[in-house]
């Protein structure tokens, strides 16, 4: 699964206009019944692993330190609720990053499928039996390239159907929030049994 917007708040910035990533911990909130999701899943047997675009260290925006320390609070406020991630996966490259480190061409900030892959080989999944979850065009597209189920998390999302229609990227499912599609991914999985 993608982690802004699917797990925590996506931080809207109003004086610049933009919404992004949470830059600190202060700024990193898990949106409603994620905790609850994520057990369920647990409870499915499955891996929960995040892949996740983050180009804000490569921006400038704010440091490894505080990305570090964002994890660990995400992993904290999860556990306390008895919630698991088992892996996380980010890409922290960008063509036009600001530090000369993080600029490049890559194969993992999605839509390409790099770090789907990456995780598929760690944990030795078949990627047709899987799930992504994203709330964006890019987790979708990620997704099918590599022939995983695909659910969209978005309300208004179907102004994007058309666009995703062209492009051959229609989500299999379009869900309110990630417990939402935990309780798709239960379903299909009863019925897989
Ligand atoms: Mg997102
Ligand atoms: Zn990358």
């Amino acid at each position: 699964m993608d982690r802004d917007g699917v797990i925590n708040e996506i931080v809207c910035f109003p004086e610049l206009g933009v919404l992004d990533s949470p830059l600190n911990p202060d700024q990193f909130n898990l949106l409603p019944r994620v905790p609850k999701a994520i057990k369920n899943l647990n409870g499915l047997g499955l891996k929960v692993i995040i892949v996740s675009n983050q180009p804000v260290i490569a921006k400038g925006k704010t440091t490894k330190a505080l990305f570090k320390k964002i994890r660990e609070k995400m992993t904290k406020q999860l556990q306390t609720k008895g919630a698991f991630i088992d892996g996380e996966y980010y890409c922290f490259h960008h063509p036009q990053a600001k530090l000369e480190e993080y600029r490049v061409l890559c194969g993992c900030r999605k839509p390409a499928p790099g770090l789907l892959l990456e995780a598929a080989k760690d944990f030795d999944l078949d990627l047709t039996k899987c799930y992504m979850v994203g709330d964006s065009l890019i987790d979708v597209e990620a997704g099918k390239k590599v022939g995983c189920k695909t659910i969209l998390i978005g309300k208004m999302k179907c102004d994007l159907c058309k666009l995703m229609d062209e492009n051959g990227f229609m989500p299999d499912w379009i869900v309110n929030d990630l417990c939402s599609a935990s309780k798709i991914i239960a379903k299909e999985e009863r019925k897989n049994d």
